[in-house]
This record gives structure tokens, sequence and C-alpha cells, in this order.
């Protein structure tokens, strides 16, 4: 067991010291912090006739009802909804802590009035990515800004970093979690990071000109995008020595994706490379990563940071708590946030192998993890395929099919309608790059045999591209995310299912 550091005392406690203490602390986050000063949960918790108290180990946090994306999302009535979520501190109960009666003692009521600022003025925002939907921003503090680096530093620590390593940062330019989480952890942690700002501002061969002068270990970004930058690389017959390690974010990572990176640095100079993934969302304000594992094995999953959050696997449909090891729902509850809070808050994302509390086999760490794929809930879409009904197809299930089938690189579902007509069937187009293999007749064949047995899709048409061209199609360098599925059928008639 390679030798590690321990981000907290937490760290060390078994399963049922650890649920007592989480039990505790959220008692005592929420008895002093959020129905105090959340004007939605103080609502919500009335309602349900809850109170701080009522929460006396962690099977009743059962008791506090989940939030959605949903509650937070801008409607005509509420275009500001996600400011109720923000905690907004009363002076007058501020000023009856205990910890405040013996600052303003000690220290003068400037230091009093400078720690409350510090702890509850919002400084700070990171937004979501939806797909169709509106950004919803989240609020950080001083304080929350604090946590930001130390669960970055903790990051950095589970993914290996070490002080003596320089990272690039290619995660895009914007106010998303992913490229500040990496900005202030490298801060917290000591270590060099060069942030490029992503493919939309430097593009692809600004990056590779940036790798080929700093010379990076460590390349921290978006899968997509990494592989573009290393795909561009391996084309142009370039050399990448010395690179030892891939950090992913931002977005799901594929298993076949893990071994393609690796491939690609083999042939650029660079043959020991692994490939870590991490997982965050906005609404946590942080992310979790794996330690590191050889790309032909499986990885041991997230490592959480229990004493600043607890994270449940329910029930995707009932909603109820499922025991340890159980593929479920993710659900997450801070424990020290400020600014933006939300509580239970329902990811909409599973996982398949669950939550487990047996110290990490790689690195011997004790906090709990999260083990196995990730995925979104459900990425259900209605096409018309004939003209009789809807067929219900699961994309993130088509997903899954391209990023592990070796032969392909780079991938994007067009969905259209035929002829253009908006009165015709929706088509299905599969656009791709395919590695290595000049007969693209048999690859065309496989490619559908594939997809009738794990899907129970026809493709109507594969087109094969070269590289440059599937960057110009996925965006590269011009969105923020690379575009994977596509939907070019018109949006303002409505499909014959009445859905698109
Ligand atoms: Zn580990």
């Amino acid at each position: 067991m390679k030798t590690m550091s321990h981000h907290s005392p937490w760290d060390l406690l078994d399963e049922r010291e650890l649920r007592e203490r989480q039990a505790r602390k959220l008692r005592t986050y929420l008895g002093d912090v959020v129905l105090p000063f959340s004007a939605r949960y103080r609502a919500l918790f009335a309602e349900a006739g809850l109170s701080a108290d009522s929460i006396r180990s962690l099977d009743d946090l059962r008791r506090i009802p989940f939030t959605s994306k949903k509650d937070l999302m801008p409607s005509p009535d509420h275009p500001q909804r996600a400011r109720e979520f923000i905690i907004v501190p009363d002076p007058a109960v501020l000023k009856r802590r205990p910890s405040t009666l013996l600052k303003a003692l000690f220290k003068g009521k400037q230091a009093v009035q400078d720690g409350f600022e510090r702890e509850f003025r919002p400084i700070f925002l990171t937004s979501t990515t939806g797909r169709s939907a509106d950004p919803v921003p989240f609020v950080y503090s001083q304080h929350d800004l604090n946590l930001l680096g130390d669960t970055g530093r903790r990051l950095f620590e589970v993914c290996g970093a070490r002080r003596d390593l320089k990272l690039l940062n290619l995660f895009p330019y914007a106010p998303h979690l992913a490229f500040w989480q990496t900005h202030y952890g490298g801060a917290a942690f000591g270590v060099f990071v060069l942030s490029t700002g992503g493919g939309k501002f430097m593009g692809t061969d600004g990056n590779l000109r940036m790798i080929q002068k700093i010379k990076p270990d460590v390349l921290i970004g978006m899968p997509t995008f990494i592989y573009h930058v290393l795909q561009h690389a391996v084309e142009t017959g370039m050399r990448i020595e010395g690179l030892q390690r891939v950090v992913l974010g931002g977005e799901r990572v594929a298993e076949g994706l893990r071994r393609k990176l690796a491939r690609m640095a083999h042939d650029l100079g660079s043959p020991n490379l692994d490939v870590v993934a991490t997982y965050g969302f906005t609404e946590a304000k942080m992310a979790w990563g794996q330690c590191p594992c050889p790309v032909d094995e499986t990885p041991s999953g997230y490592h959480l940071y229990p004493d600043l959050g607890i994270m449940e696997v329910v029930d995707p449909v009932t909603g109820d708590p499922l025991p340890p090891g159980s593929p479920g729902e993710l659900v997450f509850t801070p424990l020290d946030s400020r600014g933006s809070v939300v509580l239970r808050y329902r990811t909409g994302d599973v996982i398949d192998g669950g939550l487990v509390h047996e110290p990490c086999p790689r690195c011997g760490r004790r906090v709990p993890r999260l083990v196995g794929n990730i995925r979104r809930k459900s990425d259900v879409r209605e096409l018309q395929l004939d003209k009789i009904k809807g067929t219900l197809v699961d994309f993130n299930q088509l997903e899954h099919v391209l990023d592990d089938s070796e032969a392909l690189g780079a991938w994007q579902l067009e969905l259209r309608k035929r002829n253009d007509d908006p009165c015709e069937v929706d088509e299905v187009v599969l656009h791709v790059h395919p590695i290595g293999i000049t007969d693209t007749q048999t690859l065309s064949r496989n490619l559908q045999n594939e997809f009738s047995a794990k899907t129970e899709l026809h493709l109507n048409r594969i087109v094969f591209h070269d590289a440059d061209e599937m960057r110009t199609l996925q965006g590269v360098g011009v969105q923020l995310k690379e575009q994977k599925v596509v939907d070019h059928r018109p949006k303002d008639v409505p499909s014959p299912a009445g859905k698109s």
C-alpha cells in the first residue's frame, strides 16, 4: 500500500462512527446556519413539521424533502428562484451566537463584522451548463472559496498529484466548477498549474503549443477535448514525452476512452499514462476524484469528503435510501456551505456500484467511495422512427456503445428529419472518425450489428470523416462543451408525437 495523507480525523472513522458524526454535524449546521437564514428551507421544514432536532441519526435524513433541478429553474412566476436558496444572515440572530459574544469581547466589533462578511457575503459564482435549460447560478462566500481550495487540495491528493509536477488545466475558461476547482485546488495544494482556458480560448493548436513549451506531467480537462488535442498531436507527428497522467472532469468518462487516451499517449512518446476521472456538480460546489489506477484495470471509485457533505444513494423511482453497494441515484447534502445551499439534492445521476465504506483497495484511504460508472438517470428521447408511433430511445445506452467501441475515435449522433421534411419520420445519423481501420464497409456492418445487439435502434446512415471534419462537427474551439448529440429536427414544428 502506498503512503497517503489524511484530510481530516474523520477519514479514519468506521461506518457507524462516521454516520453518527455526520448526523451531529448536520444537526448543528441546520440549527445554526440553514434554518435561521435560508428562507426556502425555513418554510419547507415548517411545512413538514421538522426542526434541526428532528435529525437524531442519519436514518432521519429521509424526513427532509428532496430538492431537485426543477426547484432551482427560473419560471415566469419565479424568475429568480435560485436566490431563495441563498443563506442570508440575520444580524440580530448572529449577535446572539455565543461565539460572536466572545469574539466581540476579545477582538472587538470590527473583527466580528469582518468575520460575518467572510462567512456570508456572496463574492463568487459558478453556474450549471444544461444542454437546453437556463443556467442556474450558485454563489460562494469567502468561507465557500476556502472550502473550494480545501476540496481541490484533497482532490489533487487523491488523484496522486505531487508538488514537483507541472499541470496544464484545459478546462474551458467559464464560470463553471471544473475550471475553478482546478484553479483553487492547485493554489491550495501548492503545485504549478497553467490554465489555458481550453479550446475556445486558445484552439487545439494553441493548447498543443503550450504542451510543447511547458512539458506538463499532467493534463486536466474534459474527456472529449483532451481526446481531440492528443488526436491532433498524433496526426501531426508530434512527440509529447513525460506525460504521466490525464485527469478528466466535466462530463461522463467512458471506460473505452481511458484506453484510447493511453494508446495515443503511448504513440506520442509517453508510454506509462494513467487516466483518472473526477465527478462533481455545481450544486455541491466540490468535486471528488479517483486514485490512480492502470488503464486496463477498474478504478476504485470516487473518494468522498465525509466531513463536508453527505452522499446518499436512493432508488431513482421511489426515492427510498438504499443500503451500501446498491446502484441508485446520487443525492447530496452539504455540511458546511454558505452562499447557495441545497439539501438532499437529487442529482439525476445514477451510479452502478453504489456507496461503499471499506478501505480503498488501491490507496488504503478509509473515506466512503462511490463505485462504478456514473450516468444520467434518463436521457430517454422520443423518436418518430416510423409513421405509426413514437419510440423511446435511451441515449445513455447509445453513447456507451459508441464510447466503448475500440474502432471508433470521435463520434457524433445527429437527429434529423428524412429529406429535411418536418412531416417526415426521424432519422439517426452517426458521424464517426474510425481509428486504424480503412475498410469502412466492414466497419459499418460491425457497427450496425453491435447497435442492433445492444440497443434496439437501427442507424439510418453512418458517415465517415477525418479527424479535422469531426472537430468542426463537434464544435471544438467554438462550443464550451463538444457536441456529441445534435438535434437538427426543426424546432418550431412539433413532431407527430408532440415532443421534440
Ligand atoms: Zn483510493
